[in-house]
């Protein structure tokens, strides 16, 4: 008679974080934890408290630097071990087939596809920021990393895309895709979902790809989660899409459980932008899709560049000094205006003060303005509301002015100076003048 194995119960272990792994990417595990066993640290990174950890490892998934691991103690691995023989002596018959419908009908669907954004051939980043993203999402579901080129006179983007990290290029290049318009764009990329049928679409959200994004998740009749902070797979193979929600208070996690595909879009300068590498190439797909100019309703007249509009860049700036409503007025603007241009800067600002009609909505910073990234970024009589953070915690260096000592904004500061502004940016301009008078006269 053969004796039975002993019923042993798995362990669950605790989570700690990998030193060195934190990349900072905005308290996503902290949000995901439901049992308050993580705080951040003034670095963004987390501090497990191991007695509240209950092992559940949502923060180990949710982690997209893979920063967390699980922790057993040596009684614990045993028990793990000895699990893990008594898994292969007696296999576990296969998972049965799901009964829902809807769920054997998304098994058809493979690869994770980015939608490459150009105007005229010119293209946006965002599109091979996604692809960085894109990249680990196709590894974890293991399936191809594509991109979409549609456009005219635009072969040159598969190539670009190759170098980002795609394999597989989908290219529809036809005159009546010169210009972006949302029913030809549209027609022709549901077109290529029927045809060839992704898990997952990320399109950048700019001004275009929300546009864009919103006509196709109609027609295909899928779901759709705007301006996405984190994009991840979970054990299941579902992309969680996460997002802030209710006025930025609480981060949620949305799946598409039912209907393919998945789709997200994701602000520029959210994700990190990949290693460019142009010795990579891959397959090009050329598509001919049946759309005729006859067909498209919306005629382009005119195109106004950024430029022709002698409008400010924000999202790409490198400094940003930015004012909120301790600025008082408009005209206080100029201040920052002085020691932006003697940085090589742009200003920026808070909501606040668009409200106030100080400054124009496209300087916004924040969940309702722009997501930037500089390498520094000067709060100027900013409090930093939460909606003002998700727009620019991830700049490499915060310098926060506030008078008031408790201001949130210090909490995401590198350099927080307690004081008026009206002093303290003054004197900051006139010591950087003075330093690069001295390094002329050297
Ligand atoms: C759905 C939703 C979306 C939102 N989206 C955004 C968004 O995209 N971007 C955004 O910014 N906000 C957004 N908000 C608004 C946000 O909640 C805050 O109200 C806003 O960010 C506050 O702007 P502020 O920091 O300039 O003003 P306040 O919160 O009033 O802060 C002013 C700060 O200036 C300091 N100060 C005053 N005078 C001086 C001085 N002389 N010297 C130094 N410091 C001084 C004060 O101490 C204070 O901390 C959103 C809100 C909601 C509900």
């Amino acid at each position: 008679m053969t004796e039975e194995p002993k019923k042993l119960k798995r362990p669950r272990g605790i989570a700690q974080l990998i030193p060195g792994k934190c990349i900072a990417c905005g308290a996503r595990c902290e949000a995901e934890c439901k049992f308050d066993a993580i705080v951040m640290n003034d670095k963004g990174e987390p501090i497990i408290d191991s007695k509240k950890c209950v092992g559940c490892q949502r923060c180990v998934k949710i982690c997209p630097a893979q920063a967390i691991e699980m922790f057993f103690t040596p009684e614990e691995q045993k028990i793990l071990a000895e699990l893990a023989k008594q898994k292969t002596a007696q296999p576990v018959p296969e998972a049965e087939e799901p009964q829902d419908p809807r769920l054997a009908k998304i098994k058809e669907y493979k690869g994770v596809w980015i939608f490459t954004e150009h105007t005229e051939g010119k293209p946006a980043e965002v599109s091979w920021e996604l692809l960085g993203v894109g990249a680990e999402l196709a590894k974890a579901r293991g399936v191809e990393l594509c991109s979409v080129v549609i456009g005219e006179k635009v072969e040159h983007l598969c190539n670009e895309a190759f170098a980002y990290g795609a394999s597989r290029v989908y290219l529809v290049d036809d005159p009546v895709f010169h210009y972006y318009r949302t029913e030809s764009y549209n027609k022709a990329f549901c077109y290529l979902i029927e045809k060839y049928k992704p898990e997952i679409v990320l399109i950048g959200a700019t001004g275009l790809g929300r546009d864009l994004a919103g006509a196709i998740a109609t027609k295909l009749q899928t779901g759709l989660t705007a301006d996405c902070t984190g994009l991840a797979i979970d054990e299941k193979g579902f992309l969680l899409q996460t997002r802030p929600a209710f006025g930025g208070n609480i981060m949620a996690t949305i799946l598409t459980e039912f209907t393919r595909p998945q789709m997200s879009t994701v602000r520029p300068h959210v994700m990190p932008m990949p290693k460019k590498d142009p010795s990579r190439a891959g397959q090009i797909i050329t598509e001919k899709v049946p759309v005729k100019e006859a067909d498209i309703a919306a005629k382009v007249l005119e195109i106004i560049s950024d430029e022709q509009m002698d409008s400010v860049d924000v999202a790409a700036a490198e400094v940003i000094v930015s004012g909120g409503r301790g600025m008082c007025n408009a005209e206080n603007y100029k201040i920052l205006q002085e020691l932006a241009d003697e940085l090589g800067g742009v200003v920026a600002c808070s909501r606040a003060a668009v409200e106030a009609g100080w400054m124009p909505l496209e300087r916004q910073v924040g969940q309702t303005g722009k997501t930037v990234r500089p390498k520094i970024y000067i709060a100027c009589g900013i409090s930093g509301a939460i909606q003002h953070l998700v727009g620019m915690q991830d700049s490499d260096i915060v310098i926060a002015i506030n008078r008031d000592k408790n201001a949130p904004i210090f909490e995401v500061a590198a350099f927080g100076i307690v004081g008026d502004l009206f002093e303290v940016v003054p004197a900051i301009t006139a010591y950087v003048r003075e330093k690069k008078k001295q390094k002329v006269a050297r």
